[in-house]
């Protein structure tokens, strides 16, 4: 029998989330990172729990509203991480048309309950304190809702709640080898020292490294 179900090689948000929601299925579960957890991509990222009102444009309204509808679980589950934040889109004549920009902050607003979120006004912002922070003259602007989050700590957080589910989560932990016979056998430099798991099913959470880790360090026949 293998040692666990499942081994996760990275400990960004991704494998730190796979370990959270594996271990919750009850399966047995380890993760490796071989440095510190959140410590490359997830913790460089805009830190935003939002929409992406961006995506509107592009007429992606089931994206947003399936991202609008986790940050209201975010914001419900982890009020202490998830803070709500205000933001201002200056209207400007020679980018996007004020009527653009007001009937896609009220399709955002419209296609989710928002959580308590206060909605989009327009704001005049020739004698408004956000105006005097901009450069050129603005007359409009548009203010609306989203969320933001400490990165890092999300992924912190994740990794805690993961080990109290059971979920083992090395850290200084470089998986160097990962070859595939019935189970998985892998080979990790632990903090400098070499120990071999097994495990049924591998996940390759490594992000930038996805295919670094599989050209040169998982095997399979
Ligand atoms: C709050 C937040 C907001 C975000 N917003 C956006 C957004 O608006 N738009 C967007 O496109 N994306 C967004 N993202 C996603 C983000 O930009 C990254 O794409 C994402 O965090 C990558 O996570 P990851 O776990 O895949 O990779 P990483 O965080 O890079 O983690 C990979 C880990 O694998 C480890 N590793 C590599 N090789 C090995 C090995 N051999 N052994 C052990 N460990 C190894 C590395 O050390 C690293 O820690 C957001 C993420 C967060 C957390």
């Amino acid at each position: 029998m293998a040692d666990y179900d499942l081994a996760i090689i990275g400990g960004g948000l991704n494998g730190v989330s796979l370990a959270r929601d594996a271990a919750g299925r009850g399966l047995r579960v380890i993760l490796f990172e071989q440095g510190d957890l959140g410590g490359a991509a997830s913790s460089a990222t805009p830190r935003l729990i939002h929409g992406d009102l961006s995506v509107l444009e592009r007429r992606g309204f089931w994206r947003v509203r399936r991202a609008l509808a986790e940050r209201r679980i975010w914001l419900a589950i982890a009020p202490h991480l998830v803070r709500p934040m205000r933001f201002v889109i200056p209207a400007h004549s020679e980018e996007r048309p004020p009527w653009l920009l007001r009937a896609g902050l009220y399709v955002y607003d419209g296609l989710t309950n928002r959580g308590g979120l206060p909605p989009s006004v327009t704001l005049d912002i020739t004698h408004h304190p956000v105006g005097n922070a901009l450069k050129r003259p603005f007359g409009m602007a548009f203010e609306y809702s989203d969320c933001v989050v400490d990165d890092s700590r999300l992924v912190v957080l994740t990794a805690l709640e993961a080990t109290e589910r059971g979920a083992a989560i090395r850290t200084g932990a470089r998986c160097v080898r990962a070859d595939r016979t019935d189970t998985w056998r892998l080979a990790v430099v632990d903090r400098g020292h070499r120990r071999a798991i097994t495990a049924r099913a591998l996940a390759n959470a490594t992000g930038g490294w996805t295919p670094m880790v599989a050209d040169t360090v998982l095997r399979q026949p």
